[in-house]
């Protein structure tokens, strides 16, 4: 009953937005660029058409359907909220007022005229809520007769998963949609009530936005964190030891405690330091105990869309962006070989670690052929996760066949493709084979007999591999090196009983350290953990408070600047709605219910804008102006040698004194770029001219060397001759030396070589 009623209220409302917006896109469609896939499509008249959002995934399609099917492509939402204005009834339950945005406008009037002329319509946009919007509103844009109307759903571009969602097509789910226009309002909403606030009370031109400042609040409070932490002093004694045999080995032991203590000790300072000492180094060293234990580590699950970005990371050093452009390649489908354009994973955008069981059959098939029958578990592993928005995403991220391994790609992939890839490949297959196993060896050391009187013990530990299991294939990345691994250490044959000498004692001086800053990776975590985000918004989330130049990155790690410090703090004392991380967690899982139909989207609104609209009207009173929020810089005021600060004029970015008004000292940004001039070798800047504001960039060794160029020099050098490299395009790169003509993406330049998998011995 209710799931009826609700339907019956979305089509009245939607129908009506429709009918104006289409009104108005008609009107302009004359002078809208031709640009659409749809338009190169030839129609064949009568046939069914399929519509999914993007170009490649309509020719990976095209060619499992073969010439029965019309396969066109909408790319992306073919209606939205307008730019113009907020475009939300507030008083009529929030109703949005979409429109054909201008350049959609002929490719909705060819779907248009292709669904006119077909028989049956089949929708076949991604399997979320996002996909089901763009549906939803093609329907509704293009006006297509909801009898002729079937949506089908399938999380791989392969003949099998195709043809079964074509068995068993369904109609638009409402309750999908829905969930997706509630978090589009609410985020329009917060975006336009909220940055006129922030234009009065700090500067023009910001904005905020909900999810964004949680993550934001995130990365300011790591840094109030780090200022606030004290490093407390302690001390490491670490004692070379050497065993009685005509061949003495060598092995380095720990300092633990006093003989009898049940825990480790801390060694607070230099004089407890030397204390030990002096007994260590009169004493006589017996090895007390020596354990031996087994010790197994299981596999993780195979990736879900955060775990997949937080791994690319680490290995590859992909940002969530890159990490999802890549991956929706990989999953719309490639050229592979002769065989056409393959779909070659799964939907990245999910949070499932569950693998269908063919794929888990295969897996162990490849696993027994490729590493041995001993590699294959008894019974097939299965992860249990709690599965968000059930009629969502409901797989893993796995390769569409674990037949074709990494290797066979290579010629079909480019480089960041094929590091996907494997990666994908590896984490998928590992995840279903066997634990590996360790020998964990434990050994404690008693010093006693110096004049003291008192007895100390050391301990030293050691691990060494038995059984690689899993780990033939796949090892975890590690987000900060751990120094005092044992993994790997072999320590000499002891026996409990046994004499050793003392070669060398000393003591090292340490501090305590600070929470380390956030990386992509464990800043995806941290949002994860506390349930703020999905599948579908991390890696949007972490590129837009970057964007906004409320943070940056030093050595890979999230750092606020002083605007992001600024307006997290006005949002955390006036908006909780916006930045709590509570509150937004909240709201994620009240979106998860309205996506399972347990919830009505309308009243989510309501209770949220309530009070957010209220406290809007009281900060404008009461929220004084922010100052101090221009970054310092190390540059010198030419006029009183006082730190320069960036500040933003009508031209962009320059520097001023930091004493302005008193000292009206100012400079031009001299931007160097860390690139070297190809004719000098010179550092090469950026410079800007009078008469156009377009900045050029030319040698700092100007007027001796009169390089210059137009395009952004890249501090990377060419991969192919080692010479400058300029950027083309906001994503893209090219070697100055025409000659060499070496082109490619910026961030294959910026990535790091994937680091090698450490080589294990097998005993
Ligand atoms: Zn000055
Ligand atoms: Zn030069
Ligand atoms: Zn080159």
């Amino acid at each position: 009953m209710t799931t009826g009623r609700k339907k019956t209220t979305t089509t009245r409302k939607t129908k009506k937005a429709a009918a104006s917006s289409t009104g108005r896109a008609n009107g302009r469609s004359s002078t809208a660029r031709r640009t659409s896939a749809a338009s190169r499509s030839t129609v064949v008249p009568g046939a069914d058409v399929v519509i999914v959002e993007s170009p490649a995934k309509a020719r990976t399609l095209s060619r499992i359907l073969g010439n029965r099917y019309n396969v066109l492509a909408s790319i992306g939402h073919v209606r939205d909220l307008p730019k113009s204005k907020m475009a939300i009834d507030v008083e009529n339950d929030f109703a949005p007022d979409y429109i054909v945005p201008r350049d959609k406008s002929a490719v909705v009037k060819e779907i248009k005229a292709a669904t006119n002329a077909a028989g049956t319509v089949y929708l076949a946009t991604d399997p979320d809520r996002e996909g089901e919007a763009i549906s939803w509103h093609l329907m509704e844009a293009a006006g297509i007769p909801e009898d002729r109307m079937r949506r089908v759903v399938f999380h791989e571009v392969t003949e099998n998963a195709v043809r079964r969602a074509f068995d068993e097509p369904r109609g638009i789910d409402v309750d999908l949609v829905n969930a997706y226009q509630a978090r589009r309002v609410l985020d329009r909403l917060v975006g336009y009530r909220l940055s006129p606030v922030l234009w009065s009370k700090v500067r023009k031109g910001l904005s905020a936005g909900r999810v964004q400042s949680a993550a934001l609040r995130l990365v300011v409070e790591r840094e109030a964190e780090i200022d606030a932490f004290v490093p407390q002093e302690y001390w490491e004694i670490d004692a070379d030891l050497l065993t009685q045999a005509t061949q003495a080995e060598e092995f380095s032991a720990r300092y633990r405690s006093e003989l009898g203590a049940s825990r480790q000790a801390t060694i607070p300072n230099e004089e407890t330091t030397n204390r030990i000492l002096t007994d260590l180094r009169a004493s006589s060293y017996q090895v007390a105990s020596v354990r031996r234990r087994e010790t197994t580590r299981r596999p993780g699950p195979p990736f879900i869309t955060s775990t997949l970005q937080q791994e690319a990371f680490r290995k590859l050093r992909f940002t969530a962006r890159r990490t999802m452009t890549v991956a929706q390649q990989l999953y719309e489908g490639l050229p592979i070989g002769n065989e056409g354009p393959i779909g070659l994973i799964t939907y990245m955008r999910t949070d499932s670690t569950n693998m269908a069981n063919e794929a888990v059959q295969e897996a162990r098939a490849v696993i027994g052929n490729r590493y041995g029958k001993d590699h294959v578990p008894a019974s097939p592993r299965s992860f249990s996760r709690r599965v968000k928005g059930a009629q969502e995403a409901h797989e893993a991220i796995r390769p569409t066949s674990f037949m074709r391994d990494p290797e066979s790609l290579r010629n079909s992939l480019n480089r960041e493709q094929f590091n996907l890839y494997q990666l994908i490949w590896q984490r998928a297959l590992a995840s279903q084979m066997a634990d590996a196993k360790f020998d964990q060896t434990t050994v404690d050391i008693t010093a006693s007999g110096a004049p003291s009187g008192v007895s100390h013990t050391l301990r030293v530990t050691g691990s060494i591999m038995t059984f690689a299991g899993y780990l033939a294939v796949y090892r975890e990345g590690i987000d900060e090196p751990d120094i005092d691994s044992d993994e790997g250490r072999v320590l000499p044959d002891l026996r409990e009983g046994q004499p050793v000498d003392l070669r060398n004692v000393a003591g090292t001086q340490r501090f305590t350290q600070p929470p380390p800053r956030f990386t992509e990776a464990t800043l995806i975590r941290a949002l994860e953990e506390r349930g703020i985000g999905r599948p579908s918004t991390y890696a949007a989330i972490l590129s837009t408070i970057q964007d906004r130049g409320y943070v940056d990155k030093a050595d890979n790690r999230f750092r606020p600047l002083k605007l992001g410090t600024a307006v997290s703090g006005l949002l955390s004392e006036y908006f909780p709605q916006v930045s709590s991380l509570d509150f937004t967690s909240r709201i994620e899982e009240e979106l998860d219910d309205v996506a399972r139909g347990e919830r009505e989207w309308v009243p989510v609104l309501r209770d949220f804008y309530g009070p957010f609209n209220e406290r809007i009207d009281t900060a404008q009173e009461k929220i004084e102006r922010v100052s101090n929020i221009d970054e310092e810089t190390d540059e010198v005021c030419p006029e009183c040698d006082a730190n320069m600060v960036i500040k933003r004029g009508r031209y962009g970015p320059f520097l001023s004194c930091s004493r302005f008004p008193e000292c009206r000292g100012m400079k031009r940004i001299q931007k160097g770029t860390g690139a070297n001039c190809p004719e000098c070798g010179g550092e090469l800047v950026q410079r800007s001219s009078r008469k156009s504001r377009r900045p050029f960039y030319g040698c700092s060794n100007y007027p001796n060397c009169n390089f210059l160029t137009n395009q952004e020099p890249l501090p990377q050098p060419c991969p192919d001759c080692g010479g400058l490299v300029v950027a083309t395009s906001r994503t893209d790169a090219a070697c100055n030396d025409k000659e060499c003509g070496w082109q490619g993406s910026r961030e294959e330049l910026t990535a790091e070589q994937p680091q090698p998998e450490p080589q294990l011995v097998e005993v």
